[in-house]
């Protein structure tokens, strides 16, 4: 079967520090190890978007020595224990995470899942995929399914579609929702294709993965706009990075852009404990004062949730900035542009 364009892209891509040497001025050597640890991918696409070594885009997507730092946890967010069949994860009751697809477009050198994309342990076979969908068929009260992985819009549209059909059809399912980056590091693979394959399916959302301004090009546009006019909702998921976004101005530029293209920005996620990824970790404070920044200045459209997710499968908890400064009969509440105010509490008014 001939291959479509974005699948020849997919194996066009860089897998290996030294072919950056091309573009770059940099060493590659001691990145090899790193690259043999957790693998590399990045289509040319995305190579096109780095502008310089060190850069956000480099950042997000070539070895880094400091990967080989073992602090951390090796599944932080304690899914092994959630799992159970090897392609679901299931932590709260309405709702499961579908493990459809073991690599991605680029290998995001902050992933979660790091210890597993890319390698063998996250491609399911049709076996595990087929267990995965008898679980969901056989537990009630799943009403929405979240295909993940790695990322399943790297299946081809024929197994993609058999997927779906068989998710759809389970009669107490009643959402589907999809998370995948390709929107923003493969978007040729938003082909009119499957846009009609997903259009489909319905309700179907999708989540992508922007994390910074310079992500939103004129492809990314398209792809965005081809996936809304197939009638799907779509959000997006940023990971709060050193070095990368960690700053109000360029958050603000990055959600502001999102809305452009109209992809609500749903969560922006504290980097959790994988290890390996440690370099891209900064402190609550600086969510914090990114969430400041946007309350007030920016339309409530603009603003994510900023959320932990906690070890051990605890799950999601939000964070915000502290706006009641003291509680009781009449509050008093600190506006964002840092007035203080106070507020009868209805006690009072009964
Ligand atoms: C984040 C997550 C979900 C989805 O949570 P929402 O808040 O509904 O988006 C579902 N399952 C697991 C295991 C998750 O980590
Ligand atoms: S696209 Fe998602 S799953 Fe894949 S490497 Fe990046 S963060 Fe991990």
């Amino acid at each position: 079967m001939a291959n479509e364009p974005w699948q020849q892209a997919l194996q066009e891509s860089l897998t290996a520090p030294e072919q950056l040497l091309d573009r770059f001025d940099f060493d590659p050597l001691p990145l090899k190890a790193v690259a043999e640890r957790y693998p590399m991918r990045i289509p040319s696409y995305y190579l096109d978007l780095i502008q310089a070594v060190g850069d956000p885009i480099w950042r997000q997507c070539v070895p880094d020595l400091r990967e080989l730092d073992e602090t951390g946890l090796f599944d932080p967010l304690g899914e092994e224990d959630l799992s159970p069949t090897p392609a679901v994860i299931h932590r709260y009751p309405d709702r499961v995470i579908f493990l459809a697809s073991g690599s991605c477009a680029s290998y995001c050198r902050f992933c979660t899942r790091k210890r597993k994309v890319g390698c063998s342990a996250l491609s399911m076979s049709f076996r595990e995929l087929r267990e995965g969908i008898d679980y969901i068929a056989a537990t009630p009260q799943i009403k929405d399914v979240i295909l993940s992985g790695g990322d399943p819009l790297l299946l081809p549209d024929s197994v993609l579609g058999d997927l779906l059909a068989r998710i759809q059809a389970i009669p107490h399912v009643e959402i589907i929702r999809i998370g995948s980056r390709v929107p923003v590091t493969l978007p040729e693979r938003i082909t009119d294709k499957l846009c009609a394959l997903l259009a489909r399916f319905e309700p179907l959302y999708l989540n992508t993965h922007f994390n910074h301004p310079r992500e939103i090009t004129e492809q990314a546009r398209q792809a965005c706009g081809k996936l809304s006019r197939a009638g799907i909702p779509l959000g997006n998921q940023t990971v709060l990075l050193r070095g990368v976004n960690d700053d109000p101005q360029t958050m603000i530029a990055l959600f502001r852009g999102l809305l452009k293209i109209r992809v609500k920005p749903y969560y922006l996620h504290q980097m959790d404990l994988a290890c390996g990824t440690a370099h891209f970790r900064t402190p609550i404070s600086a969510g914090l004062e990114i969430l400041k920044a946007l309350r007030g200045p920016v339309s409530g459209l603009a603003t994510p949730h900023y959320v932990i997710d906690l070890p051990g499968g605890k799950g999601k908890v939000p964070l915000l900035p502290e706006y009641v400064k003291r509680r009781g009969e009449v509050l008093e509440i600190r506006t964002p542009a840092g007035e203080l105010v106070e507020y009868p509490d209805c006690s009072l008014l009964s």
